[in-house]
């Protein structure tokens, strides 16, 4: 039976879907942690009791309210939400958005916990700084879908056999659009997935295809493929979720209706498998069409391979900027085509430089901020 879990962004799409899978399982719950002290936390905290209770941000006000509707204790600082990924024992699912993120993983890792990893940031920005502790401690399960398929399609192999990986993308909502059409997208628009359900900033990366390009960065790191040994194709139906080549020319693939429990369950349960409750997959209902990604009206995905390309500092710059770009998106004061441009004119101002721990990335992160809000507001 699997160790207790400690969700950390519980009331997020990974870690409200990671408290369903564990309930299944009759996993124990042993932390939950989010950002902000929220009634939706309080309710799920009252439903763990003895769950430990972690909150980095929120207002006094915000603080007392939350600790009346809980009626236990909760610590109220970001050191305490990393202190929690390194319980002894446990599995940290890690689904918390930023920095902090980051922290959890390499103190979970440091503890020689095992990491399922939804936290993006955490390979992307830090790669090389997790990559060094991922050999020596605990364990890194990718939760994203894509991920999960490649690891589940490599498990057993030698990885000297593996000739390529293949990211399937869904092109998200704008997939055929020309740059007309994509220079008027608004953020409602963005925020429509045609298959997945998730958070914005993930939503609207999916629509840039910034979102694939993060991933390609992830698979690079988890599975030590160069970039040269990734491609991504675009599968409107997101049903084939992965596949791998192998040097005989065969081929393993990851199928399934898109349901992010799934990933969840097997990082939980990873090396094993439990059954589960999920719509039964048929091959007869499932449409499935590939097609090259457009890469002149996307550009995130050259921008992304070049960051990868370049290691060190640009991944963690990307991300950063990435991030500035969707929040001004959403906020109404940058245009669709801007997000590439941001991206990219804040890869080529910020100083490469080499990555070595966490500090490194958090330093490089800020000034990549700075220098993409910067870049937004001349823009306007
Ligand atoms: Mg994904």
């Amino acid at each position: 039976m699997s160790a207790p879990v400690v969700v950390l962004g519980a009331t997020g799409s990974i870690g409200t879907q990671t408290l369903q899978v564990a309930e299944s399982l009759g996993l124990e719950v042993a932390g939950l942690a989010a950002r902000r002290p929220s009634q939706e936390l309080a309710a799920i905290a009252t439903r763990y009791p003895d769950a430990s209770i972690a909150v980095s941000g929120g207002s006094s006000e915000e603080r007392q309210e939350f600790l009346a509707a809980v009626g236990a204790d909760v610590a109220f600082d970001t050191d305490s939400v990393v202190a929690m990924a390194s319980t002894p024992g446990v599995i940290v699912v890690n689904g918390i958005v930023g920095a902090a993120g980051l922290r959890a993983t390499v103190a979970a890792l440091e503890s020689g916990n095992t990491v399922a990893l939804a936290n993006k940031e955490s390979l992307v920005a830090g790669g090389p700084v997790v990559k060094a502790l991922n050999e020596s401690g605990g364990t890194l399960i990718p939760v994203d879908s894509e991920h999960s398929a490649l690891l589940q399609c490599l498990v057993g192999e030698e990885p000297e056999t593996v000739s390529r990986l293949i990211l399937t993308a869904s092109g998200g909502p704008f997939r055929g659009w020309d740059r007309e059409s994509l220079a008027a997208v608004t953020p409602d628009q963005a925020l429509s997935h045609p298959t997945w359900e998730m958070g914005a900033r993930i939503t609207v990366d999916s629509a840039t295809l910034f979102n694939k390009g993060l991933e390609i960065i992830e698979a690079h790191f988890l599975f030590e493929a160069a970039y040269d040994q990734i491609d991504v194709v675009v599968h409107p139906q997101s049903i084939l979720h992965g596949a791998v080549e192998f040097v005989d020319g065969s081929w393993k693939g990851h199928l399934g209706w898109p349901d992010m429990k799934v990933p969840i369950q097997y990082a939980l349960t990873f090396p094993g498998r439990e059954s589960a409750d999920v719509k039964r997959f048929s091959l007869t209902e499932a449409e499935m069409t590939f097609e090259p990604p457009d890469r002149e009206n996307f550009p995130a995905l050259d921008i992304a391979y070049a960051a990868g390309h370049e290691g060190g500092s640009s991944p963690a710059v990307l991300n950063a900027a990435d991030e500035v770009a969707v929040e001004a998106f959403l906020a109404g004061r940058l245009g669709f085509l801007g997000i590439p441009e941001v991206v990219s004119g804040t890869l080529e101002i910020v100083d490469w430089r080499p990555i070595g721990t966490v500090d490194d990335v958090i330093d490089v992160d800020r000034e990549a901020r700075a220098t993409a809000s910067g870049l937004i507001t001349g823009a306007c």
